[in-house]
């Protein structure tokens, strides 16, 4: 048989046989899977084969979304708030007794807080739960993960980050701190974690029509939200959706990412490259 030079070389495999189950086998854990992303999320890589252990601290929705998505098998929820060692240590923990191991961290747990728009007028103690949560949870949530990884020299951890991680957006100065720490965290960690053959990547949204946009618009109005992101977007006729981040989650967590590590993705319809400010 002729091989050709491309192929020959390496550059270009004969035949690609993309799977349709991208995470059979793989053991996921998905902080704030309760609601939004983290839902959505959970849905697509249940979808794709994986094992989902939902951790979040709004028990009754995380029960209730398991309830409807499968069997305690598949799919199961345990109280965990991020900012608490003890309960990341437990989730974590709970993943590999119950599923045998742990292949996928999506740390997404996320606030917007109640912070001020101005710095002068914003609160220390509002500025330290953003940071507490969307920082120092997603350290825990790394950390823990990083534990049961390391032995086992290989697995994926990603964090929800957000656009506020790349430029100023005209929200309150804790979150976009926060993310912008995520990032920093998120390239620390893929340095050091590399050696035992772990990814560390970061996803970055634009707005989505969520309970954490409602809450932070002040509005529990759909349509006066989606109007809201289509005018702050920069792709036209495009509304970005929760399901479009799982995507991306589960393209970073399938073995066809198996050398992207250090990078965060903006899923942002080039807002961030556009230099906009939130309207
Ligand atoms: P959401 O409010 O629907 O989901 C956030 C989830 O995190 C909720 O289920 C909540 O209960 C959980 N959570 C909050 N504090 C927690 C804690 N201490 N411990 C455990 N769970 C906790 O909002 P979402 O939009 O799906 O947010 C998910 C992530 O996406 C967040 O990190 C957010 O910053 C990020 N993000 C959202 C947007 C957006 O426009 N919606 C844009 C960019 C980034």
């Amino acid at each position: 048989m002729r091989i050709s030079r491309r192929h020959r070389y390496g550059c270009i495999p004969k035949e690609i046989h993309y799977p349709t189950r991208r995470l059979e086998g793989k053991v996921a854990l998905i902080t704030g899977g309760a609601s939004g992303i983290g839902e959505s999320t959970a849905r697509l890589f249940l979808k794709h084969g994986a094992k989902v252990l939902i951790a979040d601290i709004q028990d009754e929705l995380g029960q209730s979304l398991c309830k409807e998505l499968g069997t305690p098998d598949i799919i199961s929820y345990i109280h965990c708030d991020v900012t608490c060692e003890t309960d990341v240590q437990n989730a974590v923990d709970l993943a590999v007794s119950r599923y045998g191991k742990l292949d996928i961290m999506l740390n997404n747990a996320g606030i917007a807080g109640e912070d001020e728009l101005r710095a002068i007028a914003s609160e220390g103690d509002n500025f330290r739960k953003v940071l507490d949560v969307n920082v120092v949870g997603g350290f825990l949530g790394a950390k823990h993960a990083a534990r049961v990884m390391v032995p086992a020299q290989k697995g994926c951890i990603l964090f929800t980050a957000s656009v506020a991680s790349l430029l100023y957006v005209g929200v309150p100065h804790a979150y976009i701190t926060s993310k912008h720490a995520v990032v920093g965290l998120a390239k620390s960690l893929s340095g050091e974690l590399g050696e035992y053959g772990i990814r560390v990547n970061c996803i970055s949204p634009h707005g989505i029509a969520t309970p954490m946009l409602f809450k932070t618009l002040k509005t529990s109005d759909k349509r006066k939200v989606e109007e809201i992101i289509l005018r702050n977007g920069v792709l036209k006729g495009t509304i970005l959706e929760a399901e479009d981040i799982a995507q991306a989650a589960l393209f970073l967590a399938s073995d066809e990412a198996k050398y992207v590590s250090g990078v965060n993705l903006p899923v942002d319809g080039a807002y961030s490259i556009n230099n906009q400010t939130w309207k």
